[in-house]
């Protein structure tokens, strides 16, 4: 035999233990002098998951995930829970773990991010189809392992949080909301309800300023008090005892709601927007008269994402309520009171 035969033949038996020839047989008597079968350790077969992290098309910092819940909420395909079935080389940590993907997946390198303008990073991966399986960038993923789990909760309901709650959580972060302090909340979509249950979450009283019957009957499985105009925010407040300090307003949904909020607005306020509005100049007087503050919020910086889901593991923030299961990617959440959730098993 020849040396470099032997020195392959004896790098294999230091890899693979203790072995012996492989079985005899007619047709392999030559190549069995070559084959060795380990003896004392199982034979080494990659899982399907570890045979995947080879994968050498996977950059180093990549991932790839199987879906098991996509929101059809403000940005369908980029409102994702998953697993991680596939890892790069720097990224093999994340085998196996549950993730919430965030909405805006950042590069966190370039001058925008390095501002906090996230959403403006010229880098963002393009999300746009509900998929079942994803590559993406593994940096910002936020993983949902405890401390960050219930244990036996289901997966799909937390795709909620990559955007429908996640969007009004950071504007309450922005808004600087404090315990027993007024959020009123203008607004009859998902994202107001979560506005209301995150506010809730954090300690502030939320009030919901809306006609729908629809969310109104969701605010009552809530538990969260609900106005048809915002013209008593006074009453409200001393009825409930709250702090006299400055309101704060999140407004969701169309031009009504954001007229509604600047009737009501009361002195020192602030007022997060989540919805791209054309807002007229006229409008804005009101906020000079009570020298109050205008926010625009549309996304939630990848950094928040943990002490969001810490309200969830708490039990301060119920998703059930708020989330409806669904099959049909091409559904539109316009036609659900709740969050659609396309949820894969
Ligand atoms: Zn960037």
């Amino acid at each position: 035999m020849k040396n470099s035969a032997k020195r392959l033949i004896n790098s294999m038996r230091e890899k693979m233990g203790t072995c012996r020839p492989a079985p005899r047989s007619k047709t392999n008597s030559r190549l069995r002098r070559m084959m060795w079968w380990p003896t004392n350790k199982p034979p080494i077969m990659l899982s399907e998951v570890e045979a995947q992290a080879q994968d050498e098309r996977l950059q180093p910092g990549e991932v790839e995930i199987r879906v098991v819940g996509s929101a059809l909420g403000r940005a369908p395909g980029a409102e994702v829970v998953g697993i991680v079935s596939a890892a790069g080389e720097a990224a093999g940590d994340w085998m196996g773990r549950r993730v919430l993907v965030p909405r805006v997946l950042p590069c966190g390198e370039c001058e925008r991010c390095r501002r906090g303008l996230v959403a403006h990073c010229p880098a963002l991966p393009p999300r746009t189809q509900v998929v079942e399986s994803e590559r993406l960038p593994a940096r910002f993923l936020c993983a949902l392992e405890p401390p960050l789990w219930q244990e036996g909760a289901e997966l799909w309901p937390l795709a909620a949080l990559a955007d429908a709650a996640a969007a009004p959580f950071a504007a309450l972060m922005r808004l600087g909301v404090e315990p027993n302090q007024l959020v009123a909340i203008f607004g009859d979509d998902v994202r107001a309800l979560f506005a209301a249950a995150t506010a809730r979450a954090k300690g502030a009283v939320p009030l919901l300023i809306t006609d729908s019957t629809t969310a109104i009957a969701l605010t009552r499985e809530l538990e969260i008090a609900t106005q048809s105009g915002g013209e008593s925010l006074a009453s409200f407040c001393e009825q409930k005892g709250l702090r006299p300090i400055a309101h704060r307003f999140v407004v969701t949904g169309g031009q009504q709601n954001f007229d509604r909020a600047l009737s009501a607005l009361t002195d020192g306020a602030a007022i997060a927007l989540l919805d791209r509005l054309p807002v007229h100049a006229a409008d804005l007087s009101a906020l000079v008269t009570h020298e109050a503050t205008l926010l625009g919020q549309e996304i939630c910086h990848p950094d928040l994402y943990p002490e969001l889901v810490a309200l969830w593991v708490r039990g301060e923030l119920p998703l059930l309520p708020l989330v409806e299961r669904v099959k049909d990617p091409r559904m539109s959440s316009s036609s659900y009171p709740r969050l659609p959730v396309v949820a894969f098993d």
